[in-house]
């Protein structure tokens, strides 16, 4: 008996904090306020079973059979590929140039596992070479034996920003996890594209990669096109859709289990957020929530329901149409209250209280300074002590 009343007063106090003002309100960077519950839930997502798998909104581009090998890859030309389905996986074939995802993608989160012969011939650079590419080919994140890679050693010299985890040519990984060749090692890749403005870069994109779990690329932002001994820039707009492709550097290089999630480009939000957030985009989500709030108020009544909801409408919006509506149903309450006897207000110190907490919330964001019933609210509490 005890819990239940407690799970009572629990599921009480959340209901009353929940409704009406809460947290900081919307401002002209921030369409929402803080633990805003009329802000958009996230889409729902199954994860995969275990970790690797591919979630419920993934595009699996090769799950180890040979219909997906089939379907979802091809060569550079668009056609048939000459690089093997074996036991499982995508081996890799000398002069067969790299294999290329049939669909193209922009931003996305990408997991592609992949495996550097067991007995690996060469050094540095010829051990184990291959590479994963975004953007048709424009970004490379290297895949080598980097195992025992050390640029001092003679018997297998290389250089940091060839082995693997680095974007080539420009970042070596931040630390080297790599496992023994023969042993499967895992890439999780967030790749941003540049985003241009007419002829002007706004941002150079970035890669973020996880190489058996390690972080090995933080954000990483883009100088250009990954090149072999080239320095380049991100000089011009260039295609916005590219295929996910793996090279052909003439070492037999394995890879399974290719999924991918197509990201939206982080620029595109511009309704929240210090940094990106546009203030006339701010305000028409505002004032597009505030007339849904608003649609929502019984006019017919005046109560403390209907003050909270039309304070909740101004912490969105207080333009002179929405302002118009919360004079007429503060007005009226405000009328009420002074209309009630003594005995009658103690009855409503819980609901006067609440809507103090509201005006609260307004007060410390700098709004309804000079709300009549907000300033009635907070003389009825210092004179009844209600603390
Ligand atoms: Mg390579």
């Amino acid at each position: 008996m005890k819990k239940l009343i407690l799970a009572s007063a629990v599921a009480g106090l959340s209901a009353s904090l929940f409704a009406g003002l809460y947290g900081d309100i919307p401002t002209a960077k921030h369409a929402w306020a803080v633990h805003d519950t009329n802000r958009p839930n996230p889409v729902k997502v199954t994860p995969g079973a275990q970790l690797g798998q591919p979630p419920s909104d993934a595009i699996v581009l090769f799950d180890g059979t040979e219909e997906s090998f089939k379907k979802n890859w091809v060569d550079g030309k668009g056609e048939r590929t000459k690089w093997k389905f074996v036991n499982g996986t995508l081996e890799s074939v000398n002069h067969a140039g790299n294999i290329c995802s049939r669909q193209e993608f922009g931003d996305v989160q990408l997991h592609v596992e992949w495996q550097a012969p067991i007995k690996v011939e060469g050094y540095g650079q010829g051990r184990g070479n291959s590479g994963v590419f975004v953007l048709g080919g424009m970004y490379e994140i290297q895949v080598l034996d980097s195992y025992e890679t050390n640029p001092a050693d003679m018997k297998n010299p290389n250089y940091a920003d060839g082995q693997a985890g680095a974007v080539y040519g420009q970042n070596p990984p931040l630390v080297n996890p790599t496992r023994k060749p023969g042993e499967w090692q895992v890439y999780d890749i967030i790749f941003h594209q540049p985003v241009f403005e007419g002829n002007e870069c706004k941002h150079p994109g970035s890669l973020t990669v996880f190489l058996n779990g390690v972080l090995v690329q933080d954000h990483w932002e883009l100088e250009g096109p990954t090149w072999h001994c080239r320095r380049t820039r991100q000089e011009k707009p260039r295609a916005t859709k590219g295929s996910i492709q793996f090279q052909d550097h003439g070492n037999p290089v394995h890879f399974r289990n290719v999924w991918v999630r197509e990201l939206p480009c982080r620029y595109a939000n511009t309704t929240h957020g210090t940094f990106l957030a546009n203030e006339r985009d701010v305000m028409n989500l505002r004032r597009e929530t505030a007339k849904k709030l608003l649609a929502k108020i019984d006019r017919n009544k005046v109560g403390s329901q209907q003050v909270k909801e039309i304070l909740e409408v101004l912490s969105y919006c207080d333009e002179k149409p929405f302002m118009d509506v919360a004079s007429k149903i503060c007005g009226g309450y405000l009328a009420k209250l002074e209309a009630l006897k003594p005995r009658e207000l103690d009855e409503r110190k819980g609901t006067i209280k609440d809507l103090r907490h509201n005006y609260d919330v307004l007060w410390r964001n700098g709004k309804a300074k000079d709300c009549p019933l907000g300033k009635k609210i907070e003389q009825i509490i210092k004179e009844k002590n209600w603390r």
